[in-house]
Order: structure tokens, then sequence, then C-alpha cells
């Protein structure tokens, strides 16, 4: 839509090894039966959308500001935030892409793990509206209340003072050119959306349904041990390559610290 911006929000990079993102990548086979453990470097990718009648909207909102403190100690050995100054601190990113963190109208949650909804704290107590999907809302009591997949999702992060928004069908277009779909593999309840601007044309941002550009650009990868369900992502995998083809989108993903660097240097903002 005409007068709809996107700048993407640079928030802390983690070296973590890559089996959590590529199934069997450092599995021992016959012809490499002692495979080095690679670690990549990878970063906590969220967006900020400026629309002209919804106002700025956020796309996932990162870690919290404490998170060393708030994860747990296992979490943080896996998926240890070792860039995290400042300036990737949400509201300190928002701040650099010209926007205060009050005036924020809304919050889209790709999904609600610890590194995408840490930022949520910024909202206890206000009446913005986080949209996510009923089966990630759901997921997250769920993960927490049975501690099956307790570090994934944290306690402090499924909070009812936040105004929350469920969102119930495949896809909505939740406001003039940006639509949202039901994505699931990751976690149940994965919301991509999508972003139309006049002169830099689609963009698809996938929170984790794509943690790194292999997943996507590669033929025959699926994720690895972040991975829940790989049934459900293939599914989700091939709507959205019809949906890149369909449309030219660029694809940002949750957390590829190639893509951000590369976007961030082609423009500030994309109009
Ligand atoms: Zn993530």
């Amino acid at each position: 839509m005409a007068g709809t911006k996107l700048s993407l929000l640079d928030l802390g990079r983690m070296d973590v090894d890559d089996g959590f993102f590529i199934r069997g990548c450092n599995a021992a086979v016959v012809s490499d039966p002692h495979p080095q453990y690679d670690r990549r470097h990878i970063a906590v990718v969220a967006s900020v959308i400026e629309h002209p009648t919804a106002g700025p909207i956020l796309f996932d909102t990162g870690c919290a500001r404490h998170a060393e403190d708030e994860w747990p100690a296992p979490a943080w050995e896996a998926f240890p935030l070792n860039v995290y100054e400042e300036e990737h601190h949400l509201d300190k990113a928002l701040e650099a892409a010209g926007y205060g963190i009050d005036e924020i109208r809304a919050v889209v949650m790709g999904h609600l793990h610890l590194d995408h909804a840490g930022g949520l704290e910024h909202f206890r107590g206000t009446n913005v509206p986080i949209y996510a999907h009923e089966l990630e809302i759901k997921e997250h009591y769920y993960a927490v209340a049975t501690k099956e997949d307790i570090g994934a999702y944290l306690p402090s992060d499924l909070n009812w003072q936040l105004n929350w928004q469920p969102i119930h069908r495949d896809e909505t277009e939740l406001f003039d050119g940006i639509t949202v779909r039901h994505m699931p593999g990751h976690t149940p309840g994965l919301l991509t959306m999508q972003v139309e601007t006049q002169n830099s044309g689609h963009f698809m941002l996938t929170s984790d349904l794509y943690h790194v550009r292999d997943l996507f650009e590669q033929d025959g990868l699926t994720q690895g041990w972040l991975g829940r369900d790989s049934h459900n992502w293939h599914r989700s995998h091939r709507w959205m390559r019809q949906l890149q083809h369909r449309y030219s989108a660029t694809m940002v993903y949750g957390h590829d610290a190639t893509v951000i660097e590369e976007l961030k240097t082609q423009a500030k903002q994309f109009a």
C-alpha cells in the first residue's frame, strides 16, 4: 500500500550449534565419522512497519532486556546472546529506526518463543493489541503448565495484562496490504506476515518458519532440533515457496545475520 514503510530491527547476535537449524548437518556418517560441530553466527530479527492508517506495527519483539537473568540456564547455554548492546534492545533499536516504543499501535507475534516474545515486557498494562494465532497462545500455556516445552516458552511472557487478540484463520488481511498466514511446523501457531510497499515490492516476514536462509533457498533441507512438526513445516514451506514466487517477495528470516546485514546495507527503510 502507498505510504507503507518497513524497517528491520537488529536485536543482537548469538553463536549457536548449526544442528538446531539444519537437520542432520553435524551427524556422524560413514564418510565423515567425526564431524566438526559448527556453530553459526545468527541474529535476532524483528521489523517495524509504518502503515498509513494503522500506524507503526511491530512484527516480533526480540528478547527481554535482562534475558540472561530471565532465561533458564540451559537455554542460555545453547543460545547465548553474546552481542546484546544498548543498540540491540527493542526500545533503542526502534528509536534508531525513528519510532518511540510508545508510538507502536499494534504488535503481531510470529510466535511466542522467548527470543521473540521477550520485548512484550514493554506492552504490559497497555491497550496495544497483541495479535497471535489462537493455537500459539494455547501452546504457550500448555508448554509452560505441563513443563513439556518450558524454556522455549517462558512463564513471564504469558501475561494476562497484555491485550491479546487471537487470529483464528489460515489467512487474514489484518490491515490494507498486510496479510498474516498460519504456517505451523516450528511451532503450532506460527504466523508469517506479508507486507506490500509501493516501490520496494512485497516482503515476507517469516519469523522462525525459517531461522536461516539455507532452509528456504536450498532444496531438501529440513529444520533441525528446533523443528517440532516436520510434516506441517513442509506444508508451510511449500505454501511460502508458491507465495514468494507469486509476489517476487523479499524474504526476511527469523535469525539470518547475513540477510539482515545485506538488507540494511540496501536501505534504512523500504517504502
Ligand atoms: Zn527464534
